[in-house]
């Protein structure tokens, strides 16, 4: 039997998202920008998706506009959002625990004039609000730090970010990346304080290939994408609507029992940390804070070894990042875990989906694997 224990990379379709794709693929398929009714249709589905997906985040529809992924909501919001704010000054914050997708983004920009500053998460993997305070000058134009790292669970408090912003009189924007946040931990974009945030379907059970980016009202970036006016203009393509209507859906089941999954995972995250601590004693937890990511070590044994023991028992968990391929998890670096914790860490990734025989197999197969493999 599978153990699917990677929800941070990617996770399985509900079949409330799956319902909506099929339907809006074979019934109400009709192009939204279309005037006849078949159009109008779709267009009404679209509309109402959006209002759902909006109060899921907790902002207007109209602040929230689609894209293909997380990946292109971050660049639009980092790339296109500092550029708009040029006339101002040159230097962007950010932080050395950011996914690729702005890491990549704030290298442009550097190729394009502007300096940036990577703020150094602390022990725990998030980003100190003293040290962004510190970094702000009359000229930074953007912060981007993520809500929730993706691969250690760790938070940044992006509402005292925004606080601290305000009380310094900058007029930075601040993005955050809250693809690994959206509707695992609990935040309301209206109050958060950030103007532009990234989200993105399959991390919460809708398919792969549906982002979106909340653009505070009154803010206008330059669209990353032209053509038609789709999007208010804002970013054109024929709307996805399979994976628009199907995210939508998975913002129904994920937010109207929150809690109780939070919960949940927070049981079982509490449930792996006392069982592997019990059977290998010197094992570390790198960071943490959100209830469905858990970065372990076990120093002495490699990730790769020990996944790959994993698998041969169909358990799956990742090392650092999905997305990374090979090298260190520059993550676990910046928040200076030492170099043989970094190369015995995995991370193990919860979802709604997860059941107790996951975990206990997963406790098995970390014990057997410790006594058969750490001193060999
Ligand atoms: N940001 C974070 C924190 C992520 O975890 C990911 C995906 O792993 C992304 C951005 C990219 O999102 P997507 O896979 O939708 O492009």
């Amino acid at each position: 039997m599978e153990h699917y224990l990677d929800n941070a990379a990617t996770t399985r379709v509900c079949d409330e998202a799956a319902e909506a794709a099929v339907r809006a693929m074979t019934v109400t398929y009709g192009n939204p920008s279309s005037t006849h009714a078949s159009g109008r249709n779709a267009r009404a589905l679209l509309d109402s998706s959006r209002k759902r997906i909006a109060s899921a985040l907790g902002c207007g529809q109209s602040e929230l506009v689609f894209t293909s992924c997380g990946t292109e909501s971050d660049n639009w919001a980092v790339i296109a959002g500092t550029e708009s704010m040029r006339r101002k000054g040159l230097h962007v914050i950010s932080s050395e625990a950011e996914h690729d997708a702005v890491r990549k983004s704030l290298d442009e920009l550097e190729r394009r004039g502007f300096e940036i500053t990577r703020l150094k998460p602390d022990p725990s993997g998030s980003v100190s609000i003293d040290s962004l305070r510190s970094a702000l000058r009359p000229d930074t134009v953007l912060v981007s730090l993520m809500l929730v790292n993706n691969e250690t669970g760790s938070v940044t408090d992006i509402s005292a970010a925004a606080r601290a912003i305000k009380d310094a009189g900058s007029s930075a924007l601040l993005h955050t990346d809250a693809v690994q946040a959206f509707l695992k931990v609990p935040f309301r974009a209206a109050s958060l304080g950030a103007d532009l945030i990234s989200i993105s379907g399959h991390k919460i059970h809708a398919p792969k290939g549906i982002g979106a980016l909340y653009i505070r009202k009154g803010l206008r970036l330059k669209p990353y994408i032209i053509g038609g006016g789709q999007e208010d203009g804002r970013r054109a393509g024929t709307e996805a609507l399979p994976q628009i209507a199907a995210f939508a859906a998975a913002c129904d089941a994920a937010a109207a029992q929150f809690e109780e999954y939070s919960q949940r995972m927070y049981g079982f995250r509490d449930e792996i940390i006392r069982s592997v601590s019990s059977s290998v004693p010197s094992v570390t937890i790198n960071g943490g804070g959100a209830p469905h990511i858990l970065n372990i070590s076990l120093p002495g044994l490699k990730s790769e070894v020990l996944m790959n023991y994993l698998e041969a028992r169909e358990i799956y968990v990742s090392k650092s990042s999905a997305c990374k391929k090979g090298g260190r998890s520059h993550v676990l670096e910046a928040m200076g875990v030492d170099p043989r914790s970094i190369d015995g860490s995995i991370r193990i990734g919860l979802s709604r989906y997860t059941t107790g025989e996951d975990v206990t197999a997963l406790c098995e197969g970390i014990r057997e694997a410790w006594k058969s493999l750490a001193h060999s």
